[in-house]
């Protein structure tokens, strides 16, 4: 058996298209949806995340601003502009690329974004309505994953899921929106004691380790969609996932690939989140 491989490249494109329109129309009507990023420190990644984000929001027809500070900027002059552009109506959508400099407490920073502008959901009443089921802003990364299974009919209500990772962006999230769509739920962490034993019973495996090809074939149920969200940047300098994709490939039903896979439809979810903030405001103008 060999897997369908979803490509997360076309998808993203095609919720692109959906949502410009949408964008469109909201210009039309003079509320044009606007996203600020803010990056601190000179993190080559997170550079790289920040061009390719402001990049599609050109293209989705979202004014994009993008505010750097160097590594040496004191906590509060971040919190000040984001201050100001929580005040500027022709901002909907504020993003903190993280990880943040070391002496910064991203907690305080991430409690400074008015929830309305939240649209990674990081913020604490964002995560609070996750949890109670009345999601706001839902966090990219796992919303893309759901967009993907969604998009490929991969049935998840009455199924067992298994999220390998807990991070409070993405494994944590991931398992919340899996279960409010009436999955059963498993997750795995590092102190998980025979993880295979868990992942072989998934219908749907979600990997978000950033380990390597840790997801042998032997570790995956014939049939099971394996959505691989990890990216890992190896010796030679390509881009690997956490799942061993050729072994996989033969055993599972549906796998996303790295890159390529989750990536793409992670920065389309935060284009439709700015162009959702910016439809609520509209709505309360
Ligand atoms: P974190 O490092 O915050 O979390 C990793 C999680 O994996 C932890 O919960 C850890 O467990 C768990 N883990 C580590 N090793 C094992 C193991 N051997 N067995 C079981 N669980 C293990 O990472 P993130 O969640 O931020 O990111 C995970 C990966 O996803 C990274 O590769 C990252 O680059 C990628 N990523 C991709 C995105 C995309 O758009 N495609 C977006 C965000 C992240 P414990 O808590 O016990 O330490």
């Amino acid at each position: 058996m060999s897997a369908k491989i979803i490509d997360g490249n076309v998808l993203a494109r095609e919720i692109r298209a959906e949502w410009k329109a949408r964008s469109d129309l909201l210009t039309e009507q003079g509320m044009q949806p606007g996203l600020a990023v803010i990056i601190v420190g000179s993190n080559p990644a997170s550079s790289i995340y920040v061009r390719n984000k402001a990049r599609a929001c050109d293209e989705a027809g979202i004014h994009s601003e993008i505010h750097s500070f160097p590594e040496s900027t004191n906590q509060n002059e971040v919190i000040l502009r984001i201050r100001e552009l929580n005040a500027d109506p022709r901002i909907h959508g504020i993003l903190v690329q993280l990880p943040l400099p070391n002496h910064f407490e991203s907690r305080e920073i991430i409690a400074s974004i008015s929830v309305e502008k939240d649209v990674d959901g990081f913020h604490l009443y964002n995560v609070g309505a996750l949890v109670t089921g009345n999601t706001v802003f839902p966090p990219c990364t796992p919303f893309g994953v759901i967009k993907m299974l969604e998009k490929n009919n991969i049935a998840i209500e009455g199924r067992h899921a298994v999220v390998v990772g807990r991070s409070n962006i993405v494994g944590k999230p991931m398992a919340l929106m899996l279960l409010e769509r009436g999955a059963t739920i498993t997750i795995c962490t590092s102190k998980t004691r025979n993880l295979a034993d868990h992942t072989r019973r998934a219908d749907i495996l979600v990997v978000a380790t950033g380990r390597p090809h840790m997801i042998t074939s032997d570790m995956v149920k014939p049939g099971a969609a394996v959505i691989d969200v990890g990216i890992n940047r190896m010796p030679d300098g390509k881009l690997t996932g956490d799942v061993d994709f050729e072994s996989v490939k033969e055993v599972a039903g549906h796998l996303t690939p790295v890159p390529g896979g989750v990536g793409p439809m992670t920065i389309s979810m935060l284009l439709c989140s700015t162009i959702a903030a910016a439809e609520r405001a509209l709505a309360r103008a």
